[in-house]
């Protein structure tokens, strides 16, 4: 085993933590025009868009931009300065990225016969393609791809298995997890997991996250990560307590109440503002979310477990 692989918190059933995160993605998930294409030229085009500018409004660029040059071909016989005049009045961005993306046509046209390459390693050696970009392309074309780690993929690494801040350990453990020959959906997946559930300040719960069984940041209440590095706010705590009743849970087979209760906050006061009434409703929603499992003993008093 070497350094990189011990160095994170590798889930022990890692066939798990992939059918979680794909169901999660496949019933629901933002539509953007270029999820349904494997066209690499226009996956490439909405790449190098998506680099500078949010992504609603990409979508109009895009359109627009296929439209006027449906194929590599198209765009590779066109003048660069009719490009550069798109991107400005697009506001898209640096206009080098247009001059690389209609360099990386011409490459296509002269050096591949109009055929993409279908490899990482190859992509890169299109004009402006870096190993990010590379790996989205064979992914979201050719299902060739590695895995994809951008900061939205460290922040959610970072959190949930405790991947240290390190660019060769991120790219192990997101290779890792990435289920073989599943880079297309893998790939889509965890980026939408950092961008609608994982984000700076994370919805765990109001996305239905599919990690929160396994995550350290929602155990634990430490939500930073390398581009957080300060605990983000919620609006209330909730969130953070449902953590430690989930990380307090682990460590018994089952609790009652006022014992769960003391041990995940110092101001526990079974009939006070933060007592049981607030800590059933806690446990409800947990049930509610499958989490946990309650039980009402003869005397009435509820007993809290772990869901196995
Ligand atoms: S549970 Fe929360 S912190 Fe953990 S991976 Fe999911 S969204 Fe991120």
């Amino acid at each position: 085993m070497t350094d990189e692989e011990r160095d994170w918190d590798r889930p022990d059933d890692p066939a798990a933590v992939r059918e979680a995160l794909i169901e999660w993605y496949e019933d629901d998930h933002r539509e953007f025009p270029w999820r349904r294409t494997d066209d690499p030229y226009a996956i490439l085009v909405s790449e190098v868009m998506s680099q500078q500018t949010q992504l609603d409004r990409v979508v109009e660029a895009w359109e627009a931009f296929l439209e006027r040059w449906p194929t590599t071909a198209a765009l590779a016989a066109t003048d660069r300065a009719d490009v550069v005049g798109f991107w400005t009045d697009h506001s898209l961005g640096y206009n080098n990225r247009a001059k690389y993306l209609h360099e990386a046509a011409q490459q296509v046209e002269s050096e591949y016969d109009g055929e993409f390459p279908t490899t990482p390693a190859e992509l890169q050696e299109l004009m402006g393609v870096g190993p990010y970009t590379a790996n989205a392309v064979a992914s979201f074309a050719f299902n060739n791809g590695d895995a994809v780690v951008d900061t939205n993929v460290k922040r959610v690494l970072y959190r949930a298995f405790d991947v240290p801040d390190d660019d060769t350990v991120f790219e192990t453990a997101a290779n890792d997890l990435m289920p073989a020959d599943r880079s297309r959906v893998w790939n889509n997946a965890i980026m939408e997991l950092g961008g609608v559930a994982c984000g700076q300040t994370p919805r765990c719960d109001e996305a239905g996250c599919p990690w929160r069984e396994w995550c350290r940041a929602y155990e634990t209440g430490d939500f930073t990560a390398p581009d957080v590095p300060t605990q983000p706010s919620f609006e209330g705590s909730r969130r953070q307590f449902r953590g430690r009743v989930i990380g307090t849970l682990r460590e018994y087979d089952d609790l009652d109440l006022d014992t769960l209760g003391h041990r995940i906050r110092v101001d526990y006061a079974p009939d006070g503002e933060y007592g049981r009434e607030w800590l059933e409703g806690l446990l409800e929603d947990l049930a509610a979310d499958g989490l946990v499992e309650l039980e009402t003993g003869p005397n009435g008093e509820t007993t809290a477990r772990l869901k196995r």
